[in-house]
């Protein structure tokens, strides 16, 4: 068989893969907590995730922490040109080799903690990130890639359903907070479906949900996403506060009339739009930039 036909999208039967959780007893794969290793086996589920994510062809897709692999064999069953997984953990990098020998020229394994990478530099764009992401990591993961979000065409990511909520929270409610206001901020967003625990093995204590969050077209210059999380650092850092307490340090009262927003409001009650004004007006106030962008 000519290795094009090979290294489309094949079932597993086809490429002779083993079972997972063949894959995992051969490997030694025995979960391990301090990693959020829980993974997902059922193929369905997994198809699922992938086509949540809509069309990658001709996408090069990052998972990050592909464990014993099984949504990088549905993300090798989709369209996308080629995937990368990036995984933490030796013993998965053993167990993944197999699949990466099925498919050679479409899937690359790259041993690394992704805190401590640029995943930009691994491959080319168009770019997504397509993971089922570790609890303990997946908040400070997100904010590093919404830093960079102009970067890649789109993310769908599983959180634990609290932290898949406060992503997509509406202002008013007790989610609301700095992740909603940043990632809605840069990105549309939201939940594609909720998994239950025992979708996994073994099953975590918590639900789990996919989020979609598709980049905004116009990203903002650096300087006012710094700007952005300044404020919304200070905002929500003593989020029972009125904002004139709260935004003291940044000019209090006298930002918040600028800005035309009533000093006596609490930062949860502040829509994207306003904290959006009220950077502009923080970024007038510090030095007299230019507002380099407006949301629709
Ligand atoms: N994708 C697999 C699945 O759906 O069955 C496994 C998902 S499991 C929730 C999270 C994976 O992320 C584990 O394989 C774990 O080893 C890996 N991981 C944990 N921390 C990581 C890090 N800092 N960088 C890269 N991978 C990490």
């Amino acid at each position: 068989m000519a290795r094009a036909t090979l290294t489309s999208a094949m079932p597993d039967e086809i490429l002779h893969l083993p079972k997972l959780r063949d894959v995992i007893a051969q490997a030694g794969l025995r979960p391990d907590k301090k990693l959020g290793q829980h993974f997902l086996l059922d193929a369905n589920l997994l198809a699922r995730i992938v086509r949540a994510a809509g069309d990658l062809a001709g996408q090069h897709v990052i998972e990050i922490g592909p464990g014993p692999g099984g949504l990088t064999r549905a993300l090798l069953a989709s369209d996308a040109a080629h995937v990368t997984a990036v995984e933490i953990d030796p013993r998965a990098i053993t167990a993944l080799a197999p699949l990466a020998a099925a498919y050679p020229e479409r899937l690359t394994l790259h041993q690394g903690d992704a805190l401590k990478l640029d995943v930009t530099t691994l491959v080319p764009p168009p770019r997504a990130i397509v993971a089922n992401l570790p609890y303990n990591v997946g908040t400070p993961l997100l904010i590093r890639w919404l830093a960079q979000a102009g970067d890649f065409c789109g993310f769908t990511l599983m959180f634990q359903r609290e932290v898949a909520e406060r992503i997509v929270a509406a202002p008013a409610t007790a989610a609301y907070g700095r992740l909603s206001v940043l990632a809605q901020w840069l990105c549309t967003v939201d939940i594609a479906f909720v998994l239950p625990a025992a979708a996994f093995w073994p099953p975590p204590k918590v639900e789990s949900a996919i989020v979609r969050l598709t980049p905004r077209a116009l990203q903002p210059p650096p300087g006012e996403r710094a700007a952005m999380e300044r404020l919304t650092a200070a905002a929500f850092g003593q989020r029972r506060k009125m904002l004139r307490g709260a935004l003291k340090a940044i000019g209090g009262e006298a930002l918040l009339n600028k800005a035309d927003i009533e000093p006596g409001r609490r930062a949860e009650t502040l829509t994207v739009q306003e904290f959006e004004a009220l950077m502009h007006a923080s970024m007038n106030q510090d030095g007299g930039l230019k507002r380099g962008r407006q949301f629709e």
